[in-house]
């Protein structure tokens, strides 16, 4: 019967090596720039350990930098195509805080931290969350362009929505250092060593087959998504 066979509950957690990174991070990282240096260098490792994308977000208190929760991108490690890393940040963040309200009354106001504005996925994820401040590294078309991850339809209005909701975006902090991860990523990709893994994964558009993204190009060339990786 099928209650024999469903499954109850699926695991995200960060690969162990993001306890190596921290190692030497304090409680405490007062600087905003310094917090988007330890995003940009967790997303950078994140991808070369074949963990997943080379995305990483924090959630921190704004006012004193308390590093509540660090997120990678997951997806890879998982098989779980929702793991990416401000869905990480926000749930280790309010598992921490006990609470799925990061806004909610008597907590300090919480921010998150990310090496790109956020998919549609992370887009809602981030506006139920209960941050008061989006801190992004940049918000152009340049991610999905170098790295040619989908990032989905997001309205050009998205971070008015935010604002609407009363939740600040800072934007361009440490920009260039973000597109130098993706680059280093790309590179990793075109060399055959790192998976994109948009559903619906293609094997056209010039590179090496099985490391495309398709969903943005329309060439499935026949294949179905593998719920071992490939899966978006
Ligand atoms: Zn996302």
């Amino acid at each position: 019967m099928l209650a024999e066979h469903i499954t109850t509950e699926y695991r995200i957690a960060l690969p162990p090596w993001v306890g190596d990174e921290l190692a030497d991070v304090p409680d405490v990282v007062p600087d905003r720039d310094d917090r988007m240096r330890l995003v940009h260098r967790l997303a950078d490792r994140n991808w070369r350990e074949g963990n997943g994308g080379p995305f990483a977000a924090l959630v921190a208190e704004s006012e004193t930098g308390r590093i509540v929760a660090v997120g990678v991108n997951v997806v890879l490690a998982s098989g779980v195509s929702s793991g990416h890393a401000e869905v990480v940040a926000l749930g280790l963040a309010q598992g921490r805080s006990g609470t799925w309200d990061l806004g909610g009354a008597g907590l300090p106001a919480h921010e998150l931290v990310v090496n790109w504005r956020p998919c549609i996925q992370c887009y809602g994820a981030t506006m139920w969350s209960g941050v008061r401040t989006l801190v992004v590294a940049g918000d152009g078309p340049e991610l999905e362009e170098i790295t040619t991850f989908d990032e989905g339809p997001l309205g050009s209005d998205w971070a008015e929505q935010f604002e609407r909701r009363g939740i600040r975006v800072v934007r361009d902090v440490l920009r260039e250092e973000a597109l130098g991860v993706f680059r280093a990523y790309r590179a990793g990709v075109d060399s055959g060593g790192s998976t994109v893994y948009n559903a619906r994964q293609g094997t056209s558009a010039g590179t090496t087959a099985g490391t495309t993204a398709s969903t943005s190009a329309g060439t499935t060339a026949g294949t179905t998504a593998s719920t071992t990786e490939a899966t978006a």
